[in-house]
């Protein structure tokens, strides 16, 4: 069938609008209208060029929308669904069947190398290939996916603001409640806050910290945050974010969030005696993206391979 996406054919340039083809689903596929998709860091690093995805791609991969049609082993949804694309997993390694997908030992195959397990692509243009990306492409109006990566909503709530939770909501409440398991009474501090931050402050909110902090440069930020569940706001190029976290808590948080990919508060940057201070208990850090080059970022590696083995820390 001939959709419209968004293609992303040259590193650094802006993606064109275009007609193309895209495969029916396959008897284990989905085919999904799509109504609404959010936009992600991870989008723009594919972009230029960061990550290994091959180009042209068409991106996206916060998508919601409704069922079109399904192949006929598939049984978890049917036409007229609501449903959100989140990231795919291949279901079957050992992080698979722990419940871990995020950790899934395809993750570089199955979300970045754009492709089906035998290396097809459902997308084309005049016969000539076009990748996919975290198995739905959602920069599109209609997009393949499988069972492992849809999950059915509610109809009565609006598929425009769902995309998000496919990604960046479950990136920063997952950390929360999954990673960090902060509980009741306990304090925390977020560094950034985009949609990853905000997810994990609202998540603080709903289990009970007490005292949330959202540290950012972001003069935009700060009533959100609040707006959101933050008790106190910390702009660090107008006050020290140290001095304010300590006279705030009095011994450091308990808990705190990197989701910048800079290394947090630039106070701390490269001085473990500061992140010791402030934190006292557990901190995670949230996505990779930081500005480096191609080189730089493989350096970094590393950081994958803990991922891959479910590790948030070295
Ligand atoms: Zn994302
Ligand atoms: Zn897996």
């Amino acid at each position: 069938m001939k959709i419209r996406a968004a293609v992303a054919r040259e590193k650094g340039a802006p993606l064109t609008l275009e007609t193309i083809d895209l495969e029916a689903p396959r008897p284990d596929e989905i085919l999904v209208m799509v109504k609404a998709t959010g936009v992600c860091h991870t989008d723009l690093v594919v972009r230029e060029g960061m990550l290994p995805t091959p180009l042209p791609v068409v991106l996206g991969h916060e998508g919601a929308g409704v069922v079109e049609a399904v192949g006929a082993a598939v049984t978890k949804v049917k036409p007229g669904d609501h449903v959100v694309m989140t990231f795919n997993s291949c279901g079957a390694c050992p992080s698979c069947q722990d419940h871990a997908a995020s950790y899934c030992h395809e993750f570089f195959p199955r979300k970045l190398f754009a492709a089906r397990a035998d290396g097809s692509s459902a997308l084309s243009t005049d016969g000539a290939r076009i990748n996919g990306n975290f198995f739905q492409s959602s920069f599109a109006t209609y997009a393949i996916c499988h069972e492992v990566n849809v999950v059915k909503v509610a109809t009565d709530v609006p598929l425009e603001l769902l995309g998000p939770l496919a990604c960046g909501v479950q990136t920063g409440a997952g950390a929360v409640i999954n990673a960090l398991k902060i509980s009741a009474g306990k304090s925390f501090a977020v560094f950034g806050s985009g949609s990853v931050g905000l997810s994990a402050l609202m998540a603080a909110h709903v289990v009970g910290a007490t005292t949330i902090i959202a540290v950012d440069t972001n003069p935009t930020r700060p009533d959100i945050a609040k707006s959101l569940g933050a008790t106190d706001v910390i702009d660090p190029r107008r006050a020290n974010a140290v001095e304010q976290i300590m006279r705030i808590t009095g011994s450091g948080v308990n808990f705190a969030l990197d989701t910048t990919g800079f290394g947090g508060d630039p106070q701390c940057r490269g001085e473990p005696w500061c992140s010791r201070r402030l934190w006292h208990s557990r901190r995670v850090r949230a996505g990779r993206g930081d500005r480096a080059q191609r080189d730089a970022f493989h350096e970094r590696r590393p950081s994958f391979d803990r991922h891959r083995r479910g590790r948030l820390q070295s």
